[in-house]
């Protein structure tokens, strides 16, 4: 039988759920057996996401020009995306911007003129450095999600119980506050 292709991307988020992917500890070994790892930050250096994946879990907002990207592409050739975490369900942390309602100008002019130490200048490099939309937006405001897993970050029993029922080809149940409470 051949393997699943799994993989997980990293939006604008601080890792945490990441992190929390790799407290699966000894259920690590037994997904190794199930899938196959195409495309992630961790423990793979593939560079483009690739064709064909069945499952990816999203960690992050939509917060520059790469996130919104990355995304459209990661949706046309994924079967199952599950926001990963509260910043992919809500935006959450990163969208703490959008209260400023002016876009992300009052956040760079505080970060890179008012702060800076020397030359102070706003970061403009296109092609190097992504521009910041004007609004972080959580990732269904972007494309469809097809399975919502919030938390900051999901425990390793809520991602385990969401990724064993899939990788046997049935639906998770995302009910009850063992599952879907948020933070
Ligand atoms: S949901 Fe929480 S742990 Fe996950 S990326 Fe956002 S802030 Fe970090």
């Amino acid at each position: 039988m051949d393997k699943i292709k799994f993989a997980t991307i990293w939006l604008a988020g601080c890792s945490g759920c990441h992190m929390s992917f790799l407290d699966l500890d000894e259920f690590l070994i037994d997904l190794a057996d199930l899938v196959d790892v195409v495309y992630s930050p961790v423990g793979c250096d593939l560079k483009d996401y690739p064709e064909g994946v069945d499952v990816c879990l999203v960690e992050g907002a939509v917060a520059n020009e790469d996130n919104l990207e990355l995304i459209y592409q990661v949706r046309r050739r994924t079967q199952t995306l599950i926001a990963f975490g509260d910043c992919a369900v809500t935006a959450n942390v990163p969208a703490m911007r959008n209260m400023l309602r002016e876009g992300a100008k009052p956040v760079l002019e505080r970060g890179y003129l008012e702060l800076a130490d020397e030359n102070p200048h706003l970061p403009h490099a296109p092609g190097i450095v992504p521009e910041l939309l004007d609004r972080v937006l959580p990732v269904h405001e972007v494309v469809p999600i097809d399975i919502f897993m919030p938390g900051c970050p999901p425990s390793a029993d809520r991602i385990r119980a969401t990724l064993e029922p899939l990788l046997q080809g049935q639906q998770p149940a995302m009910v009850g506050r063992d599952m879907i409470k948020f933070g």
